[in-house]
Parts: structure tokens; sequence; C-alpha cells
């Protein structure tokens, strides 16, 4: 049986990146290969709409490797965090704090909710050196309003972290409109490549951070990178395959209208799901949903779980299973990579007859 991905991540990729995949790989210290890959910053830092003078670093390592670089480079000895946590991957970066000894505090938010930015605003935010927050909280479907947290930061002097790994080319997101100051996605998500590559996009404040930090890593110190990026190269082997894919993407996103095409996309895939599964008995999990995935709930004491392992096991649909304490209770049907409205109504249909 065939399978379809509605995952997030790896998801279904695009004809040309798995042709790419299947070629030779050539060697990279050329000057081939670091016109590739300064190109590859130049479309990022656009699509990303980064101010001027911005600077992207591609990492050999999943998302996660990202967000800790972020951290570890970000804030300095001493330096306190403030990080919304409303699932997983806001959890996430209170670990990455636990375990850089970063010292952090968390505003919680309850799974699905929105984040009620009054909160923020009565915190005695002077305490912080920067705000970490998830735009779209992957594990809940919440998107989060990453203009007004933005605004907070920026009259707060915060340093502004987002975690965009599966907002980017889903969300509208623009980091001057924003005033996001790190911008952190991966591979595997929209862009629709194998994991394995990570990307942070630095604005100048951030820049004067990174610079002044001295990082708790070697890996992932990125002065380095900085430096060797501005001849195209990287301190270390870098996934040089996925670079090569992503150069592939990276030109067909901005020759079909760059990310405002990409995100105008995803919305157009999500509201069509929603509105093929009205009248099923799910209801929608997440109060304001990212276009990235539609994050459901059976309404009938129907596990979650087990929806996602009959689709798997009848249909070949593959849809992303929560774990933890969601496990029965969500599951959600990514709309990100190469899917069309045909897929979407497959599994609709699907679905529809898992109770008939
Ligand atoms: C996928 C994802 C990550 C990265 O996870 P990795 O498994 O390390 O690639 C980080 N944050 C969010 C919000 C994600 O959706």
């Amino acid at each position: 049986m065939k399978q379809i991905l509605f995952t997030v991540g790896p998801v279904e990729m695009h004809p040309e990146t798995l042709e790419l995949g299947g070629t030779q790989l050539p060697y990279f210290r050329t000057p081939e290969f670091s016109a590739l890959a300064l190109e590859n910053e130049r479309i990022l830092l656009t699509l990303a709409d980064a101010p001027q003078g911005s600077r992207a670093i591609f990492l050999t390592a999943s998302g996660t490797g990202a967000m800790e670089a972020a951290l570890i480079n970000g804030l300095a000895e001493g330096d306190r965090a403030l990080i919304v946590v409303g699932g997983s991957f806001g959890q996430r970066f209170v670990e990455i704090c636990e375990d850089d000894g970063i010292a952090n505090d968390t505003i919680e938010v309850a799974p699905g909710r929105a984040l009620d930015l009054d909160r923020v605003k009565a915190l005695d935010l002077s305490r912080y050196k920067a705000l970490l927050v998830n735009a779209h909280e992957t594990s809940t479907g919440v998107l989060y309003d990453i203009l007004r947290l933005g605004e907070i930061c920026r009259a707060s002097g915060l340093l502004f972290i987002v975690d965009a790994v599966s907002a980017f080319l889903c969300d509208a997101l623009s980091m001057q409109a924003m005033g996001i100051d790190i911008l952190i996605t991966s591979s595997q998500k929209a862009l629709a490549l194998p994991p394995g590559l990570s990307m942070l996009v630095l604005s100048p404040a951030a820049l004067v951070n990174v610079k002044a930090v001295k990082p708790r890593s070697h890996y992932l110190g990125l002065a380095k990178y900085l430096l060797d990026g501005e001849r195209g190269q990287t301190p270390f082997t870098p996934a040089v395959g996925i670079i090569l894919q992503l150069n592939g993407r990276l030109k067909a996103i901005a020759n079909a209208g760059g990310a405002a095409v990409m995100v105008a996309r995803a919305a157009g895939l999500a509201s069509h799901f929603r509105h093929a599964i009205q009248g099923l008995p799910f209801t929608t999990f997440a109060e304001t949903p990212s276009n990235a995935l539609t994050a459901l709930s059976p309404r009938s004491g129907v596990s979650a779980y087990d929806v996602f392992m009959r689709l798997k096991e009848d249909y070949g649909l593959i849809v992303t299973p929560n774990g933890g304490a969601l496990r029965d209770r969500v599951f959600r049907v990514g709309h990100m990579g190469n899917l069309t409205e045909e897929n979407l109504d497959a599994l609709a249909e699907a679905l529809g007859r898992l109770w008939t």
C-alpha cells in the first residue's frame, strides 16, 4: 500500500528533491559550492523578511540543535530567559535551559489555548534577557501572536527568539515587522527536505549578542559559522546533499512568488481540510490554529491514537499521533510538503468511514 504522509516532518517531498537525493555528492570546499551556499543564505533572508544586515547560519543538526545554538549563543552567563510553554516544544526550550545552566521562568499556557498577552505584560520584564517562544506550538497546533509578542519585546529591550520550525512558510512571518531577533527553522517541515539541516536567521541586534557571548559548546559556537559563512563555507562538513536540495527548493519557492505564496498555499489546504471534515465527529483542538496542521480530538470517547493506527493500517494514510498526556485526545493532520487537496479529501473520506 502506498503511504501518504500527513505528518509534521518528514513530509511528502517534491519529485525534484527526490531526484537530487539520488545523485553523487560533490566535494564542498570549492568556489561552486560556496556560491550555492551564499545563494541559499540570500534567498532565506528574503523569505524571512530579515532586516538589512541579518545573517543566516546552516547547521548540520535537527531543529533542536538550532534551538540550543540560539540559546547558548544568545544568552550569556547569568542572563535569564522567559519561556512560553504551551506544549512539548515549549517544554523543550525549558529542558535545553536546564541542561545548559540557563536561568529561566515559564509562562504556562493550557494545551490548545492561546496566550493571554496581559499575563506577559504583567511580569517584571526587566529581569529577562530574552523571550523564547515557538511561533507554532506543533504539539497542539496553536499559533501564537508573534506580532504582539514582538512589540512587547521591543518595548522592554528583550531579545526575541522565535522557534519557527513548523511555522516558517506556513504562517505569515516577518522578522522586520515582528521584531524577531533569532528565527529558527529546519529542513524537514514546510521546506519538505530530508531532516538533518537546521537554520538560524540572526538580526543585526542578535549578531552583536552572538559575537559578545562565549558559547558553552564547540560544535554549536556560532561565531565560527558566521566567519566561514562570509565566504559560503562552514567550519565542519555540512549536510552537503540537503544543502543542494535546499538550493532547489529555495529557488523554486522564490520563482513561484516567495513566502506569501507558500503561506497562501498552506492556508488554502488547511481551510479545505477543515471544511471537508465538517460534520464528522471531531473537534478542532487549537484555539488559534496554525496553517501547518489541524489538531483534532475525536468527540465520542474514541482514542486519537487508535484513529492514527486505523488510518495507517487500513488506508496507508499517516497522520501524526500525539504523545504523553494528549496521546488519546489529539492527533494532527499536517498541511506541509507536497500534498494536494485530493490527498486531504481522501483522508477526510477515510475519517468519515471509520465510524460506518
Ligand atoms: C519539528 C520541530 C522542532 C524540531 O524538532 P527536531 O526533531 O529537533 O527537528 C522544533 N520546534 C518545533 C516547533 C517543531 O515543530
